[in-house]
């Protein structure tokens, strides 16, 4: 396994002063059923678990806070949605659940909403909950066949939203013990910087000082990057397209505190800004000193927001007041702010003019792909866990 630089790439647990900040998040959604539960099993890795209580999530509606109707009694408690509304909702829901509702892959979610003459506040509804899975400012550009197959499984799962203890290095270690003792190398700072390939296959990798040779690849390096890589090589034009998509952007504001602010909830979605905050470490005590909390602020942005500077200062003013509402004397108490202004958090956003990449191309049968821009199951790292996995069984099945 070679690495451009240290393990973990955007899943990546950093130390700073005694507070361990994950710099993407690392909930994973619908455990239960995820590939990552999955692997758990047929690699033997473990996973310490903590499921994340839906009756400590609210939504800022402005005036005040609301439940989120994450699960039942949470929708019935809710004033996002009015009576009517309400079974108006769950009555989506159950027909998402039964699938009875796919959507079409021409039509986006939004679009599919006004063909099915969906009322007002269950479109809002259904929006505001794809706007934090799909981590989009845009929800309404999302595919409504992608839109129902994600929440299909979302609705049907006992466990839609779990934390990682230790974080993403908890995980990492796990999977470098299972490299380790199957007689795997890995090698960090090992920039893979260009590839030699013969009519219809792979055949070398180029890294500073090196060549491999092998008889299977997996590429699980971001098409910006695969695209230098790959360049005059039959799959030089394909890179290409998938390197032209835009991720989802995200604005991320943490910061460590000496001693806990207490409150009754653990997340808080502001629905105007499309902001939400996280006490990580209610969830993953490991992650502060004693005594610490740790918390999470993450905005969706706009695509237009990103060239301008003022605009993106913007978010971190917002989070801030964010935070002076919620977390009243957090400023008193910072011990470590850590800022991400333009965090991919997918590397290729699910809008109907962008298509993930596939696992492999026509051109060379022994090179594959995986990572959050390939196709998979579920969002996020669900989907680069998925397509690692798909991609290692279309190997593993060739070889038999
Ligand atoms: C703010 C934020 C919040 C998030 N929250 C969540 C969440 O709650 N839940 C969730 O599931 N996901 C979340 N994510 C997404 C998650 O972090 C990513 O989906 C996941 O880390 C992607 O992993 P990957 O291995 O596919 O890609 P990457 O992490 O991008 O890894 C690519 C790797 O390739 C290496 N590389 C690149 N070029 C070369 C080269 N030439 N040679 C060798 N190596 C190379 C890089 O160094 C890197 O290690 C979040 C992301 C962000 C930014």
């Amino acid at each position: 396994m070679l690495e451009r630089g240290n393990l973990g790439g955007r899943a990546v647990t950093l130390k700073i002063k005694d507070f361990s900040f994950n710099f993407g998040a690392h909930a994973i959604y619908g455990r239960d059923t995820s590939i990552l539960r999955t692997m758990e099993k047929e690699l033997g890795i473990h996973i310490d678990w903590v499921d994340f209580e839906p009756n400590k999530a609210k939504y800022d509606i402005g005036d005040r806070l609301t439940d989120v109707p994450a699960n039942i009694q949470g929708l019935f408690r809710t004033a996002v949605l009015k009576g009517t509304g309400k079974i108006k909702f769950t009555f989506e829901i159950f027909k998402t659940m039964l699938r009875l509702e796919k959507g079409h892959p021409h039509l986006s979610i939004a679009k599919w909403m006004e063909e099915n003459n969906t009322s007002d506040d269950v479109k809002e509804m259904m929006l505001t909950l794809a706007s934090s899975n799909f981590f989009t400012k845009e929800p309404e550009k999302i595919p409504s066949d992608v839109f129902f197959r994600y929440y299909q499984r979302l609705f049907t799962t006992n466990k839609p939203v779990t934390y990682i203890g230790g974080g993403w290095q908890a995980l990492i270690n796990e999977f470098v013990r299972v490299i380790e003792s199957h007689n795997g190398e890995i090698f960090t700072k090992t920039k893979v910087e260009s590839v030699l390939a013969s009519d219809d296959r792979l055949t070398e990798v180029y890294v500073p000082n090196a060549v491999y040779a092998a008889k299977e690849f997996v590429f699980c390096i971001p098409p910006k990057e695969l695209e230098k890589i790959f360049v005059d090589t039959k799959i030089e034009h394909s890179a290409k397209q998938y390197s032209s998509y835009e991720p989802s952007y995200v604005y991320v504001y943490d910061i460590g505190l000496k001693d806990r602010i207490e409150v009754p909830y653990t997340y808080i979605y502001d629905k105007k800004n499309r902001i939400f905050i996280t006490d990580i470490s209610h969830y993953d005590k490991t992650c502060v000193p004693e005594g610490g909390q740790l918390l999470q602020a993450v905005a969706y942005i706009s695509p237009d927001d990103l060239k301008d500077k003022e605009k993106i200062e913007d978010y971190h003013q917002r989070i801030e007041a964010l935070y002076d509402k919620h977390f009243a004397g957090w400023r008193e108490q910072l011990v470590v702010p850590r800022v991400s202004k333009r965090a991919a958090a997918q590397e290729i956003k699910w809008t109907m003019t962008q298509d993930p990449m596939p696992l492999y191309f026509p051109d060379y049968r022994n090179v594959f792909f995986a990572g959050d821009w390939c196709q998979g199951e579920g969002q996020l790292s669900e989907l680069s866990f998925s397509s690692a996995y798909e991609a290692s069984q279309l190997i593993l099945q060739k070889n038999e």
